[in-house]
């Protein structure tokens, strides 16, 4: 079965509990047994990232690893600080919105692509791939935004959208709503180039969104408008944007 290791973390002090993206059953929890020993030969198939096609036996409760052909370990995520730290928080969104035994191909492909982006992103660029990713994997699973007409009076945003700033996205209804209108809620602010970019990320084919290029302005209301959606829709705490926020003090 071809997987993903999205976590790692260790059970007892022999053995590795992995959550692992597959393309045919969605998430499931699998046992690297005996992988914390410097021996072990799942070594490399039981870290964060490795991505390849495993051999898995069913047991009452989780899959164990029983052979494994690494494809791809996304090496260059981990030599890289930022990097890391911003595809950790892409693995952690992806845990989130798939569900267990759920098949979610499009989110998986989303994700690798993404990851391998992210292995070669420029410093400084590493939170604009992450961002396109949750907007984007909101946006295919369940969490679609209105971006082109305000929630509030219907009006066409694509017509004159300098006339109708300053614009928000507004989290609890995940629309758009103009600037002669009243939101109702938590959003953030948005120029009408910020609304470009939130249409790009959400309707272009996947292929182009990764080579998404933006000013700091519009990457900043791209960040608050992605991880701002991304926390209410899924109201839960991430570790990984903590570790971000350190970072970046
Ligand atoms: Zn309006």
């Amino acid at each position: 079965m071809r997987g993903l290791i999205i976590k790692e973390a260790p059970m007892g002090d022999k053995d590795k509990r992995l959550i692992m993206l597959t393309r045919e059953i969605g998430k499931i929890s699998v046992i690297a047994k005996g992988a914390l020993s410097p021996k072990s030969k799942w070594g490399a198939a039981s870290q964060l990232f490795s991505y390849g096609d495993y051999v898995l036996s069913k047991g009452q409760s989780f899959y164990y690893i029983k052979e494994v052909q690494l494809i791809e370990s996304f090496y260059a995520l981990r030599n890289n600080l930022e990097r890391l730290a911003y595809a950790a928080f892409m693995a952690e969104v992806a845990e989130t919105l798939i569900l267990d035994g759920q098949e979610n191909q499009m989110l998986m492909h989303l994700l690798l692509r993404g990851l391998l982006t992210q292995c070669k992103t420029e410093s400084g660029a590493e939170s604009l791939v992450a961002d396109a990713f949750v907007w984007r994997a909101l946006s295919e699973n369940g969490f679609y935004p209105e971006l082109r007409i305000c929630r509030q009076c219907g009006r066409r945003m694509d017509a004159f959208p300098a006339v109708l700033e300053p614009m928000t996205f507004d989290f609890a209804s995940g629309g758009i709503v103009c600037g002669q209108c009243k939101t109702s809620g938590a959003g953030v602010r948005l120029t009408s180039g910020g609304l470009r970019a939130l249409q790009y990320i959400t309707e272009m084919p996947m292929e182009k969104i990764y080579s998404f290029q933006a000013e700091k302005e519009i990457q900043k209301q791209l960040d608050e408008a992605a991880v701002g959606y991304l926390l209410h829709q899924t109201q839960r705490q991430y570790g990984s944007l903590d570790f971000i926020g350190n970072l970046r003090w």
